[in-house]
């Protein structure tokens, strides 16, 4: 794997060695221990932000996430582009990861960049969603461990999924193949995350019939509710025909830029209309994040203590905590 490149915000001991002593501890060099150090000047303004990213990092660890009594299932969807539904996807479920419980992302969108940003290999004829979908594979048989967390692990996409929309048109029981697949697995996992590709066709129909919950991820940005409207209709008629256990639960507003007047705008009015469906937390614009994916990781793995992974840290944390309880006996 490439090597990590970190932020100046990192304590050195805590990254460039890999080792995992904690901040303070000090340094064991080859026959002499050189005594802890405060590796921040808290002075600075840049110092004491580091000490304070570091400290919430190491609060954060010491408390842990809730598991599930059932396994959740959740769709990560918005047909516009670029809003950060995979990086949301991704993050969050290292988070969870983080804290031990076992998460499985399901790659659905033929760009694979869930698969990419979790280190996993999704090059054509590699077992993929493709075939689960398509032939009747079973999904543990294509579900690979991430590179992330030991309880991690990643059912990767390939550009052959780019067919699958015109492929699935034909096939018998056609929006229900992943719910089948699911339902049909044998690995235990506590949370089951569908990155969705950007549109409404029958990948993403897939992805609404087989999940409980809907997570819409909301850019801050002016045309954030514009097409918004269409989903929510989708969501209506897989409700009404084709999976009634289907709940918008959560939504996630992210590239947040404290800069301008025109986010503020944005979360307001999407707190107004979703009301407390709309996660606490925002992810802000965070250059980490973005980072992130080149070097085959998530953010929390990249740059533990950025801002961007923090704050999805926090955001896994309120999933964790809020649960789901559905509706009548569910599926
Ligand atoms: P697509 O619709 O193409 O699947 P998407 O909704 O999955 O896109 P992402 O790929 O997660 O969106 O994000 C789009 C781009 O924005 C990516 O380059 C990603 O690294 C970057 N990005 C996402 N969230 C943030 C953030 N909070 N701060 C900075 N960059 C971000
Ligand atoms: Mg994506």
């Amino acid at each position: 794997m490439t090597s990590r490149r970190v932020g100046s915000l990192v304590p050195r001991e805590t990254v460039s060695t890999g080792r995992s002593g904690s901040v303070g501890e000090g340094y064991r060099g080859h026959d002499s221990v050189i005594p802890p150090l405060d590796p921040f000047d808290r002075s600075t303004p840049i110092g004491a932000a580091a000490a304070a990213a570091v400290e919430a990092l190491a609060t954060e660890r010491r408390q842990p996430f809730p598991r599930p009594a059932r396994r959740r299932i959740i769709s990560v969807a918005n047909q516009k582009g670029g809003v950060g539904k995979t990086t949301t996807t991704v993050n969050l479920a290292a988070a969870l990861a983080s804290h031990g419980i076992r998460v499985l992302v399901i790659d659905l969108d033929p760009q694979g960049n869930a698969s990419t940003a979790l280190g996993v290999d999704h090059h054509s004829g590699v077992p993929s969603i493709y075939e689960v979908l398509l032939g009747d594979r079973p999904l543990d048989e294509v579900i690979v461990a991430s590179t992330e967390a030991p309880e991690l692990f990643c059912a990767p996409a390939t550009i052959d999924l780019a067919g699958a929309e015109i492929e699935l048109v034909s096939l018998v029981a056609r929006e229900n193949r992943l719910h089948r697949a699911i339902q049909g697995m044998k690995r235990e996992v506590d949370y089951v995350l569908i990155d969705c590709p950007p549109s409404l066709g029958l990948l993403t129909v897939n992805a609404l019939v087989a999940a409980r919950e809907l997570l819409i991820p909301i850019q801050c940005e002016y045309y954030a509710l514009e097409g918004l409207g269409m989903l929510l209709r989708n969501v209506e008629l897989v409700q009404a025909h084709l999976n009634q256990d289907l709940r918008l639960t959560t939504i996630l507003l992210t590239m947040y830029d404290s800069r301008t007047r025109l986010a503020d705008q944005v979360v307001h009015e999407v707190k107004e209309h979703f009301g407390d469906r709309v996660l606490g937390t925002t992810i802000p614009r965070n250059v980490r994040l973005a980072e992130a994916p080149s070097y085959g990781q998530s953010a929390l793995t990249y740059d533990p203590t950025s801002r961007g992974s923090l704050s999805y840290l926090a955001a896994a944390r309120e999933l964790a905590e809020r649960g789901f309880e559905p509706n009548g006996a569910g599926r």
